[in-house]
């Protein structure tokens, strides 16, 4: 069972301590006590160093804290400890300001936390909550700016679980709990690292509310993060702004613009490609010779891309007894266009086609489409059309 320095002093960074057991591997030790957190509750560990060698991760096993170190070192006897305290104190000022976000949730949405997590870019508390109004949330949120400039005190104290009163949420631990008090907001038992005061958290901001299939989760952040979200925020809506020559507060107009102005632009040139397909479709008209019973087979030239094959089949088959064959090389592709007096039926021809030589797809009798199973089963499909 190790010692856990944290619980009694969260600002504890350099710490002293005998080595208890290590690995075969050299890469995992246990102390006597420790000022390291380990992963637990939803709070990430520390990192640090442990007797001159990096401490990359911390996990509970059982009762012992260990620490897992990035190369083997054979740490024996007394050791020094030292906490990476930027990260740290990030945890700390994170997982206080959850308590504070927690405890009015409860108490002014009647919304209890189900479940919390730190992430490296942000942390969410997960509400069981139908539902949550902006303005509710954000009067939450102003409320707890208001907490965190009262700089409200942040007690750890060790109670009995049988007599504990005013816990937000009641423990299923029996025994000793450690409970963290933000006076006259929220109890909760927890074994986590906090900030002293709640002036510690900095600020809090709620970023955003997603629907999970039960409840809602909320996204925020605090202290730092707030500052460092902000600044890459309007890095980033300027760097927008610059591209759009908007000023910061015009850039989702200046969005909405640029959108309704390529919507505009591709029915322009739909235009265009369609009216380009009927200049193509009488030129091959005009080239191909009538058959006997006056038709026109008209065969597109290889290299068309998909929309305008179908443009040009579309365009062919406007013309007096015009019969359209046009093809993709990848995927293998036929297209068939046919005037209502060319006798074809082009959704007929793909069917028997398909039937002879596989494939899918299909059409109307003016226009039809199938993919072919490889590029000989086109060649064959388009070769019997001849
Ligand atoms: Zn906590």
């Amino acid at each position: 069972m190790t010692d856990r320095l944290y619980y009694t002093d969260s600002r504890l960074t350099t710490f002293d301590a005998r080595v208890t057991s290590r690995s075969n591997d050299n890469l995992r030790v246990t102390l006597d006590r420790t000022a390291f957190y380990p992963t637990s509750g939803g709070q990430p560990h520390d990192t640090g160093v442990l007797g001159g060698t990096r401490v990359i991760d911390v996990v509970e096993e059982d009762d012992a804290v260990v620490h897992v170190l990035a190369e083997p070192a054979p740490l024996d006897g007394a050791v020094t400890g030292e906490v990476d305290w930027p990260r740290r104190f990030d945890h700390m000022e994170q997982h206080t300001g959850q308590h504070l976000l927690s405890g009015l949730l409860h108490d002014r949405a009647n919304a209890p936390t189900t479940s919390v997590h730190f992430g490296p870019e942000s942390s969410t508390v997960d509400i069981a909550a139908g539902g949550i109004s902006d303005r509710k949330l954000e009067a939450i949120e102003d409320r707890a700016n208001e907490i965190i400039s009262e700089r409200r005190p942040v007690l750890v104290s060790f109670e009995e679980a049988a007599t504990i009163e005013g816990l937000r949420k009641p423990s299923a631990r029996t025994g000793t709990l450690r409970i963290i008090t933000i006076q006259d907001i929220d109890r909760s038992a927890c074994g986590g690292t906090h900030v002293s005061d709640t002036g510690e958290i900095g600020a809090l901001a709620v970023r955003r509310v997603e629907k999970l299939k039960q409840g809602l989760r909320i996204e925020f952040l605090c202290g730092h993060r707030v500052l460092q979200r902000a600044r890459r925020d309007a890095r980033i809506i300027a760097a927008a702004g610059t591209l759009l020559s908007a000023a910061p507060a015009d850039v989702v107009a200046g969005i909405a613009a640029l959108k309704d102005g390529i919507r505009s632009s591709a029915s322009t040139i739909k235009h265009l490609q369609a009216d380009l397909a009927r200049a193509h479709a009488r030129e091959a008209y005009a080239a191909a010779a009538p058959a006997a019973d006056g038709s026109r087979l008209i065969c597109a030239p290889a290299g068309l891309h998909r929309e305008a094959l179908a443009a040009l089949g579309q365009a062919v088959s406007e013309l007096q007894g015009a019969r359209f064959v046009g093809t993709l090389a990848d995927p293998p592709t036929l297209f068939i266009a046919a005037a209502p007096d060319s006798g074809w039926n082009a959704g007929g021809i793909i069917k028997d086609l398909i039937a002879q030589f596989g494939g899918r797809g299909g059409g109307s009798p003016r226009q039809a489409q199938a993919s072919m199973p490889d590029r000989d089963a086109l060649a064959n499909a388009v070769g019997s059309l001849a």
